[in-house]
């Protein structure tokens, strides 16, 4: 269990440790004749103000079952209670109750469930015995951290595998270096060399830039202006259009046109789409942006008329590290990364990205953003080439 796993567990045994002996407590007053709560400060504090622990336990998103020195059940939480009766409550119980005998043997113990669903889940319950007598079994669904870690495993594979690729193919051509005195080999290599370091600076670069943006938080929530993002996104893809000769158009965007969001994020959305139309277009050709403000919906929409994209792959190129013709990406320097980044985005403002494309015939990426307003002046139109 981490840190912050054992504190709350802390939190729970000592809230169920005080539930627990003052329902006991509670009833034996009651049969004795005493007056309940018990006063545990010498400032006598008024009656309505003691929290209700069953209250604090029914709140927490675990389930929580209790059982006194006899083993009957003293209390079950909203959370545990909401099994009952079920499957999975069954099968529950068949789990938790041996853990609450051997508690109540003084035995601390674990085991993990698996539910086969659907859906599949994964749930931990832990046992131990109470301080003031009985035992108490925490039940967690553990389904989602189990699927973090296995994104975040599976990330780190991907990430490793990325920088090998550079970093050995670098090592390779410093060795050829080594002792090489021909000038020709030695500018030819040397160039290979400048190239697979900018490729791994790339990567690196990106996977920072999705990281910043997969924490989510915090997003900002101004007033951003779509002119001024497309500004940017494409005069940062200008270097790559004039190498290659492409012609990027910005058409139709209505002034005043602004959605509620953070800047810098959209900007690297959309930098990355014209970016990519660029490259998947051949040279000497055309790539145009366009803003629309549909409802209050802003639609940013970039169009190419470059190599497409396969329709078996569409769904596929939102994912990290996922590339239609690898070798393609490798010769356009791309890192497989730029549209996880968009898809991140688009999350992140509560918007989706959508894709349309036919192979051979060109792509359009639509970048949908919720909050989108307009100004009421006439709208104009604009080209740019880079
Ligand atoms: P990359 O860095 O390889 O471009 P992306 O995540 O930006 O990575 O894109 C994933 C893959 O989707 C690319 O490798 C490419 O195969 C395909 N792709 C993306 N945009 C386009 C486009 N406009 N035209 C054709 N293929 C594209």
């Amino acid at each position: 269990m981490n840190a912050v796993g054992t504190v709350v567990l802390a939190v729970v045994v000592a809230v169920a440790g005080v539930a627990v002996g003052w329902r006991i407590g509670r009833h034996r007053g009651r049969d004795e004749g005493f007056p309940a709560p018990p006063s545990t400060s010498s400032t006598s504090r008024p009656l309505g103000s003691w929290p209700d622990f069953t209250q604090v336990l029914d709140s927490l998103p675990i389930g929580i079952v209790i059982v006194d020195g006899n083993g009957r059940s003293v209390h079950r939480n909203a959370w545990a209670a909401k099994f009952s009766g079920t499957h999975t409550g069954i099968l529950l119980d068949a789990t938790t109750e041996p853990l609450l005998q051997r508690a109540l043997t003084g035995e601390e113990s674990r085991q993990q469930l698996e539910l086969y669903g659907p859906p599949r889940r994964i749930i931990a319950v832990s046992s131990s015995p109470l301080p003031g007598g009985g035992a108490m079994a925490t039940i967690e669904d553990e389904t989602e951290r189990r699927r973090v870690d296995a994104v975040r495993t599976d990330f780190v594979a991907n990430i490793s595998h990325e920088l090998k690729t550079p970093v050995g193919a670098l090592a390779v051509l410093a060795e050829t270096l080594l002792g090489e005195t021909d000038p020709e080999v030695v500018n030819r290599v040397a160039e290979r060399m400048v190239e697979d370091s900018h490729r791994a600076a790339r990567t690196i670069d990106d996977l920072l830039e999705l990281a910043r943006i997969e924490l989510r938080e915090p997003v900002a929530n101004d007033r951003v202006d779509l002119n001024g993002v497309v500004a940017e996104a494409v005069s940062r893809t200008r270097p790559i259009a004039e190498q290659r000769d492409i012609r990027v158009g910005v058409l139709d965007i209505p002034p005043g046109a602004a959605v509620a969001g953070d800047r810098r994020q959209l900007v690297s959305a959309l930098g990355n789409l014209v970016e990519n139309a660029v490259k998947y277009s051949e040279p000497s050709g055309e790539v145009q942006v366009r803003v629309r403000i549909d409802g209050n919906v802003a639609e940013l929409m970039v169009a190419d008329r470059g190599i497409g994209i396969p329709a078996r792959d569409h769904d596929r190129i939102f994912e990290r590290f996922y590339r239609v013709d690898r070798a393609r990406s490798r010769d356009t320097g791309g890192t497989g990364l730029g549209l996880s980044i968009v898809r991140h985005v688009a999350d992140n403002h509560g918007g989706e990205v959508l894709v349309s494309s036919q192979e051979g015939e060109g792509s359009t990426f639509v970048l949908r953003l919720p909050g989108g307003v307009r100004s009421h002046q006439p709208s104009s139109n604009e080209t740019s080439r880079p």
